[in-house]
């Protein structure tokens, strides 16, 4: 298969890059990856993505994705190994699908939720421990929730499951969050939320017969005085990893592993990134698409379309 582009990645950097590339006349292959529609489909309101007043990630993706389908974009459903340099292409090579010839790349892959590496925490995943408030927060109904994070995600996930939990306790490693502020005093005034500042997640325990959390293990970081809470449910929502190890050793990344680009250009000429997989500052949808656009345009004046 020979293509002129081909993006990797379906969160909003991917589907705005298609929609630029095959409204340029772009022979373009999307390959979707894991998750199609990316870290958005786990999220539960965006309000901040313009022309769109409040609507579930999901469905923001879904609609992005149609319009895509509607360019005519070909769509593979797979995950890429790899790439390579092979002559004046570049071969990609799929799970799946084998191999595909294309003149040039763009990646945006996006990130994963970064884990604690801490005692229990593999033990009871998804028996208790999980990163996705939107989607196992409706079997928190009546249960005791841990929240770890100070970051707009923990804030929303901790706003979330305050609605089916008995209670939630926020912990933060420090004694201010980084979320918004709207949404800081909207956790601040919700009554089941209690906010414990400089500490730390040490251990997730079983409950009587281990199935499940049954506790949490948590460390004051000044005073170092550990206190064990009984606990139902863990939400680890601490920020996140690039999705960059299958091309680490090919293009320039920084030492977390985001890919390190001047207007969306990567180190490689043809190979391009856009979206979280390449910004450690901002990770807002909209500028993941403002990247996928920019990524598009530099894709026209590579291929001199
Ligand atoms: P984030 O902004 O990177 O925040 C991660 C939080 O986890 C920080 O408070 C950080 O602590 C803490 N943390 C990191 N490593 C830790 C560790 N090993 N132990 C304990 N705590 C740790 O990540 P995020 O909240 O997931 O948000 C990611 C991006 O998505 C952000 O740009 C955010 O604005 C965006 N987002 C937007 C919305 C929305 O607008 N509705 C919703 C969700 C996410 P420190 O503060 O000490 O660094």
């Amino acid at each position: 298969m020979n293509f002129e582009l081909v993006i990797i990645g379906s969160g909003p950097a991917g589907n705005t890059a298609a929609i630029y590339a095959a409204r340029a006349g772009i022979k373009v292959l999307q390959i979707s990856g894991n998750q199609l529609g990316g870290q958005l489909t786990s999220t539960s309101e965006i309000e901040n993505f313009p022309g769109v007043k409040a609507l579930p990630g999901i469905a923001l993706m879904d609609v992005m994705q149609e319009q895509v389908k509607s360019l005519g974009v070909e769509i593979m459903y797979d995950t890429v190994v790899s790439f390579k340099k092979a002559e004046d292409n570049f071969s990609v090579l799929t799970e799946y699908s084998g191999e595909i010839t294309t003149k040039s790349i763009i990646i945006a892959t996006g990130a994963n939720p970064r884990l604690l590496r801490i005692n229990g925490e593999k033990e009871f995943w998804s028996k208790g421990v999980s990163t996705c408030a939107t989607c196992d927060g409706f079997f928190c109904k009546g249960k005791k929730v841990l929240v770890v994070g100070g970051g707009n995600t923990a804030v929303e996930d901790a706003l979330f499951v305050s609605n089916f939990a008995e209670s939630v306790t926020l912990i933060h490693r420090k004694d201010f969050l980084r979320a918004e502020k709207a949404m800081q005093e909207r956790l601040f005034k919700n009554p089941k939320i209690n906010v414990m500042w400089n500490q730390e997640l040490v251990e997730i325990k079983g409950n009587a017969d281990n199935s499940r959390v049954g506790a949490v293990k948590i460390k004051n970081n000044l005073s170092n005085i550990e206190t064990e809470l009984p606990m139902d449910h863990v939400f680890i929502a601490i920020g996140y990893v690039p999705n960059s190890a299958f091309c680490k050793d090919f293009v320039q990344c920084d030492d977390d592993g985001y890919i390190i680009t001047s207007d969306t250009k990567t180190n490689i000429s043809g190979v391009f990134a856009a979206g979280d997989v390449m910004d450690p500052k901002y990770r807002q949808a909209v500028i993941a698409a403002g990247n996928g656009a920019i990524a598009a345009i530099e894709v026209q004046k590579f291929l001199n379309k």
